[in-house]
């Protein structure tokens, strides 16, 4: 059967997008909206990129004012001197956030510092919204890294990004319930692990777009996005598609 990409798109929700500098690279927001118009896709989490970009909430927040709210969600970047701040964090509410996000790759310092982990996740369960950990990378952030607070916050959504390594993403997802990964940069042969456990309602669909440009500057980014969506339709199914870049979106992200 042929997959139309462009019926299924205002139903895709991706929950792992980004903006701004990435090594030579920046990708401007204007030019971020203008790409999702292109590929017409209903939800888009979204995020700055942290690894060479200094985190600044202002800069951030003026930036997500300036994106359509029909379509962009926004996420809370967190850093740990955001937390010194403000412990309650109440100070960024104004973003309206439906996710936080700890990136423990390019903040290699989160790793000494797991009472701020728990105090993000503390926030998180008040509001209700999940927390998303990025995952690879090196030690201290690898998935195994996180289990122990999936397992201390049973009532909080836990959102791998990435489900790296894919051997301890499989780890967490078996032993919490409330423990997901996201697809972005994920091989198709990680999500057939993760399928193969029984746990593919455990994965949310996300692309870490449009990042992947940096590392392959070759390619069309749009190509690229329709053909992601269609190869993971292909290889596994339109339902199960639909469950990770729709219903979990919903059901997780834009519960409150
Ligand atoms: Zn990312």
């Amino acid at each position: 059967m042929e997959i139309s990409y462009d019926k299924i798109a205002p139903k895709i929700c991706d929950c792992h997008v980004h903006y701004g500098q990435f090594r030579e690279d920046n990708y401007e927001p204007k030019q971020i909206i203008k790409w999702f118009d292109e590929l017409g896709i209903g939800k888009v989490g979204i995020m700055p990129v942290g690894t060479t970009w200094a985190s600044d909430f202002n800069r951030d927040q003026k930036i997500m004012a300036s994106l359509p709210t029909a379509r962009f969600v926004p996420y809370l970047w967190v850093s740990p001197e955001m937390v010194d701040t403000d412990p309650t964090l109440k100070l960024y509410d104004t973003l309206n956030y439906k996710v936080m996000k700890i990136h423990a790759y390019a903040i290699k310092e989160w790793d000494k510092l797991p009472d701020k982990i728990s105090t993000v996740i503390e926030v998180a369960r008040n509001k209700k919204v999940p927390v998303m950990f990025h995952t690879g990378g090196w030690r201290g952030s690898n998935a195994i890294q996180f289990y122990k607070f999936c397992r201390e916050y049973p009532e909080v959504t836990f959102i791998l990004a990435h489900g790296k390594p894919i051997s301890q993403t499989l780890t967490v997802l078996k032993g919490a319930k409330n423990a997901y990964a996201d697809s972005s940069f994920m091989s198709n042969e990680s999500i057939k692990l993760i399928c193969d456990a029984g746990l593919s309602h455990r994965i949310l669909f996300g692309t870490d777009f449009p990042i992947m440009k940096t590392f392959w500057p070759e390619i069309n980014l749009l190509d690229w996005y329709r053909n992601n969506v269609i190869e993971l339709i292909e290889k596994f199914s339109e339902r199960d598609f639909m469950v990770w870049a729709n219903e979990n979106f919903y059901k997780l992200i834009l519960r409150s």
